[in-house]
């Protein structure tokens, strides 16, 4: 594939194809509706989707689907055709305004967390002309958002879309401030890096536990992990190879700016990242290019895992969230300027920034909570539970020099004071600094790390951008009445730094002393999902959501249920798996492997105890004789968790129980097929070892 300007986009419904395919009337209506975020009159509508259908046609589509993100975490569609009969037996190919902009699925299969019961069941999507439609499989796929009939929001867009509505009208109030007409929009833009792991599909399909739960729930240590530092950044093989370029082609067609591979730390891990985009055009593109990585993997022969913790004892996988904020002029409003009065504004976003995220940290703590991240979380890897921000030796003596009115005396002598500051430009981050931060500025960007692999990065956006609109709409109300604008800004920076410094840290986030530290500052350290959920409808985090016009109170009690239910649910198909894993391979394995040494004890007794001893096979017979007991009655303990759990109705509590009950249960029975595995021979061991799994693409 040598073409690949030609290749890019060449799948998308994107701009250079709609100037080309539509009226120019057409067109400019509907670059005004993208540009203004407003609705679509019908008989522009109608013009739209048929240039569209056209186009799809052309390209080999025969359906349409609006495509959307429900609750769920991944994406979802109901595929049409285009076929509509006209008599005589003949059909034509046709896509109405009508059916562009507005679609009914039945939305009573997807979770709404109790909305359905105050609200009608049926939902409707609606296209986000901002996110381009695309050709996926034989279907033009239209992206929307997804609601129920009185408009409460069923989806992760729909939040997304509205906080950064929130964020943009609160930081032009800012740039207002500073005297720019000219910017009409502040939009949020996103990189996510994506890790993942590649296996190969045999060894996927014979480990049940990857199938349903898509981590392993048993695997004792393999001799070689990821210890001598030897995968990261190394030579990539031949078959991932292959797939890496099959994927980065694809997303190509989809006007995806997939552009860094990489192997990561851990045998079998690698990462992808695009090129940044606006959060929910990235938001979606991180959704395609998790879909389109199974898919691709499985033409290869491979399965691609995406849980944020398929192995233990080896590194898990996350999401990094690289988020700015940027003009429609193009400008990035975290790049430190040429100008000191530039530099005033950048200090302001960036104090912002510091204090939304302190204000705001059981909330952006509540954003990552899954099942699958808590393995991660605080679990001396990636980044801890505890939130804090980098930002830096350099910026932080900065910080220092302003909070304290005296001069920075850095690389050269710079007088701290607000509009007479030429700023140093920060190094950008290198990959190796800093990696413990949860939240790291790197340069003119945060860098938010505290993602799941697994994740919708929707969910930690729009909760971050509705924290920051927040400060900058205290900011703007005290600024907005000053008489005297560069001094009120100057002790605003100041009081802003002295009240929120403590969520600034530069050291190992890993380090034991950081949670004592942490503790001593306030800072919160929520280490599970059940601890975090509550976080959710504290009064401070209702009031700024709702006040932003993000979440309605009823909408963030419905997420606050489907987290919870998600989480206990998870934790509930784990229990099940291993029970099953347990009973149908692990207890036949060590039946047989027992069942093979009693007759060699016995043949060899039958020789002649003196010429044969059998004391050595004994001790080993004995010693899984005795560990089986044990298996067995973990393994009864785990069931007997699992029903008890059931009785639980709050769920909350159930998720309390589910942590601590269930998951204790599954970790022990763990340790003790653990131990198992590494004395019961291969030839009875029938699951793929973790050493057979992380060392299976060649
Ligand atoms: P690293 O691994 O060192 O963190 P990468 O180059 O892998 O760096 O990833 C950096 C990510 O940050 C890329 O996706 C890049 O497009 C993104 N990025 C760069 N500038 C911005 C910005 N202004 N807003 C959002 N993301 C950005
Ligand atoms: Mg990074």
């Amino acid at each position: 594939m040598n073409d690949i300007p030609n290749l890019y986009g060449s799948m998308v419904f994107n701009d250079p194809v709609m100037r080309l395919r539509l009226p120019k009337d057409i067109y400019k209506a509907l670059k005004k509706t993208i540009a203004e975020g407003r609705h679509l009159e019908l008989d522009v509508a109608n013009v739209v989707a048929n240039a569209m259908k056209n186009w799809a046609v052309e390209k080999g589509a025969t359906h349409f689907t609006h495509w959307f993100q429900p609750m769920t975490g991944v994406t979802a569609e109901k595929h049409d055709s285009f076929i509509a009969p006209v008599g005589d037996d003949q059909i034509i190919m046709e896509f109405s305004g009508k059916e562009l902009v507005r679609g009914e699925p039945d939305a009573s299969s997807f979770p709404s967390g109790g909305l359905r019961a105050t609200f009608e069941a049926r939902g409707y999507t609606a296209w986000d002309p901002t996110s381009y439609a695309f050709i996926k499989d034989g279907s033009l796929c239209i992206p929307t958002a997804f609601c129920s009939y009185s408009g409460e929001a069923l989806d992760k867009k729909t939040p997304l879309l509205r906080s950064m509505d929130a964020l943009n009208r609160q930081a032009l109030r800012i740039l207002r401030l500073f005297g720019n007409k000219s910017v009409k929009r502040v939009i949020t833009t996103v990189g996510p890096e994506q890790e993942y792991f590649l296996i190969d599909k045999e060894m996927y399909l014979k480990r049940p536990d990857l199938v349903y739960c898509g981590r392993t729930l048993f695997g004792a240590r393999p001799p070689k992990g990821q210890e001598l530092d030897d995968h990261y950044f190394g030579a990539i093989k031949a078959r991932v190879s292959s797939f890496m370029k099959e994927l980065d082609e694809e997303l190509w067609k989809l006007g995806i700016l997939a552009k860094t591979r990489h192997n990561e730390v851990a045998p079998a891990q690698h990462e992808l990242a695009p090129i940044f985009d606006t959060t929910n055009i990235a938001a979606d593109h991180n959704q395609l290019t998790m879909e389109l990585m199974k898919r691709i993997a499985d033409k290869h022969g491979l399965a691609c895992l995406l849980h944020e913790k398929p192995f233990a004892g080896i590194n898990g996988s996350g999401k990094h969230n690289n988020w700015s904020l940027s003009t429609d002029t193009g400008a990035n409003l975290l790049e430190p300027g040429e100008t000191p009065f530039d530099n005033a504004q950048f200090l302001l976003f960036l104090v912002a920034v510091i204090q939304a995220v302190d204000e705001y940290q059981d909330l952006l703590r509540v954003s990552v909570a899954s099942a699958g991240n808590d393995h991660r979380l605080g679990a001396n890897e990636a980044p801890p539970a505890i939130v804090s921000i980098f930002v830096g030796e350099e910026l932080n003596d900065i910080l220092d020099a302003l909070e304290a009115g005296s001069d920075y005396h850095g690389k050269e002598r710079i007088q701290m004071e607000i509009g007479a500051t030429v700023l140093p430009h920060f190094p950008k981050d290198t990959t190796d600094r800093n990696r413990t931060s949860p939240f790291a500025f790197t340069g003119n960007k945060f860098e938010y790390r505290m993602l799941g692999s697994a994740f919708s990065i929707s969910g930690p956006n729009f909760i971050l951008n509705t924290a920051v609109a927040d400060v900058l709409c205290q900011f703007a109300d005290q600024l907005e009445h000053s008489s005297n604008f560069m001094q009120d800004l100057g002790a605003l920076i100041k009081k802003t730094i002295k009240e929120h410094k403590r969520i600034i840290f530069n050291g190992n986030g890993y380090d034991d002393a950081w949670v004592k530290e942490a503790e001593r500052r306030g800072l919160s350290n929520l280490k599970t999902t059940p601890e975090a959920m509550p976080c959710y409808l504290s009064k401070k985090n209702v009031d700024a959501l709702t006040r932003h016009q993000v979440l309605t109170e009823q909408e963030i009690h419905s997420r606050y249920e489907i987290f919870l239910e998600n989480y206990c649910k998870t934790i509930n198909i784990e229990a099940l798996a291993m029970i099953d894993i347990v009973n149908q391979e692990i207890i036949p394995s060590v039946f047989g492997y027992q069942n093979e040494l009693a007759k060699l004890i016995s043949r060899k007794k039958s020789l002649g105890k003196d010429d044969f001893p059998t004391q050595v096979e004994e001790v080993l017979l004995k010693k899984l004789s005795n560990l089986s007991v044990v298996l067995v009655q973990r393994l009864e303990t785990l069931s007997e968790q699992t029903i008890a759990v059931r009785s639980i109705e709050d769920s909350l509590e159930s998720a309390k129980a589910y942590r601590d009950d269930v998951f204790a249960a599954m970790s022990e029975l763990r340790v003790t097929v653990d131990e198992l595995e590494m004395i019961v021979s291969k030839k009875h061991w029938t699951l793929p070892t973790y050493a057979e799994i992380l060392y299976s693409v060649n």
